[in-house]
């Protein structure tokens, strides 16, 4: 069994005692800046100038500094750009002006695993990362709950480094739900192996491929929607609540035994072969390095695939059927519909 932190085992005076930075206000920044400062701790956001996310902490009340100027400032620098931007931002405004013995916290491991970011030795090195996006750890903080987190120790400096790891997620809300102890190592594998073999690359491929077989047999695109794609959220709501058992026991005999005897024959072993193929590609860092190279040369791969996608058949038939329906609401105000970005 894990080993599990929860709010009992953090003391929250350790993150009130300290000034911490936020670089970056997005997804996660947002979340973790406006959360610690409800719970006492004295922050402010680092961006750099023009950047959008600015009136947007403003309007918060949140102090709001170039990056230079808030890791100055800071004992503790929380570093939620994106991931392929880290190193960039680290090299050149978070490393030539971080305070001696200042500690990094980061929210997901990428950096750190793959060495694009190689901290001094006197700093902690620590890792709270939300099990969910930051809208929803934003949303259970203000609710009173909290979103499931995983801490890590890198480098343990000061000595001190995991009362800090466990003081800062109570901050955000995560030990009310339950800290799992982990490593940077771990986390950052699993992630990605769950995001490209499952979560993201698995499921859109398996839709999509379902789509498709059913249109060039024949049926119309609309049927095939709903059955391939829009369906799909009432089934993993139902494996989110009571597992996969749950899930055959609501669906019908005739579609528990269809799981049973197909499942087996469309995701067959070749596909947990190629998933240990996607796993080798991230533990050996082929998948980091071809997705920070394609970055830094203004991600040609990326944008074609991206353009790619959004041409799929589905998204149109998607976007008609989707107006029949009044509860599916499109409740992110930042997502235009046709843009990944
Ligand atoms: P977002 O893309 O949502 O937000 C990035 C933020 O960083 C924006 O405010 C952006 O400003 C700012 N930014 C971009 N470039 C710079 C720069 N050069 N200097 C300063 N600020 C900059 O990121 P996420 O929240 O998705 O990801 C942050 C970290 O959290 C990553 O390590 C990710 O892996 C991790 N994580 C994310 C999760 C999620 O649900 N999204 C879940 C768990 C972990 P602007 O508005 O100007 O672009
Ligand atoms: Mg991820
Ligand atoms: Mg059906």
């Amino acid at each position: 069994m894990a080993e599990m932190f929860y709010d009992d085992d953090a003391d929250l005076s350790v993150i009130q005692g300290k000034k911490v930075a936020v670089i970056g206000y997005g997804s996660q920044g947002h979340a973790h800046a406006l959360n610690l400062r409800d719970s006492g701790v004295d922050v402010r956001v680092g961006l750099k100038e023009g950047s959008r996310s600015i009136e947007k902490a403003e309007n918060e009340g949140l102090a709001v500094m170039t990056v230079p100027e808030a890791v100055k400032e800071a004992d503790l620098v929380v570093i939620l750009t994106p991931d392929q931007v880290q190193r960039t931002v680290y090299a050149q405004e978070i490393r030539p002006n971080l305070k001696e013995g200042a500690a990094l916290l980061f929210g997901h491991g990428f950096n750190i695993r793959f060495g694009y970011i190689k901290p001094e030795s006197g700093s902690d090195v620590i890792m709270v990362a939300p099990k969910g996006p930051g809208h929803l750890v934003r949303r259970e903080f203000v609710d009173g709950r909290g979103v499931p987190v995983l801490l890590a120790v890198e480098q343990d400096a000061s000595g001190t480094a995991w009362d800090l790891v466990k003081s800062y997620a109570k901050a955000i809300g995560g030990l009310r739900a339950g800290g799992i102890r982990t490593t940077f190592t771990e986390e950052t594998e699993t992630d990605l192996f769950g995001e490209q073999s499952v979560l993201c690359g698995g499921a859109s491929q398996l839709v999509m491929y379902g789509f498709e077989t059913l249109v060039e047999a024949g049926y119309q695109p609309e049927v095939a929607y709903f059955e391939c794609l829009h369906e799909l959220k009432l089934i993993v709501d139902l494996m989110i609540e009571g597992g996969i058992a749950k899930q055959r026991w609501s669906v019908s005999d005739t579609a528990e035994y269809g799981d049973y005897v197909s499942g087996p024959r469309v995701i067959d072993t070749h596909v947990k072969e190629n998933m240990q193929a996607v796993l080798k590609d991230i533990q050996d860092g082929t998948f980091a390095q071809r997705f920070i190279d394609d970055q830094d040369a203004g991600a040609p791969e990326f944008k074609a695939l991206r353009e790619k996608g959004a041409q799929h058949p589905i998204e149109a038939t998607g976007k008609q059927l989707r107006k029949l329906m009044a509860w599916v609401q499109d409740t992110d105000a930042d997502y235009v519909e046709g843009s990944a970005a």
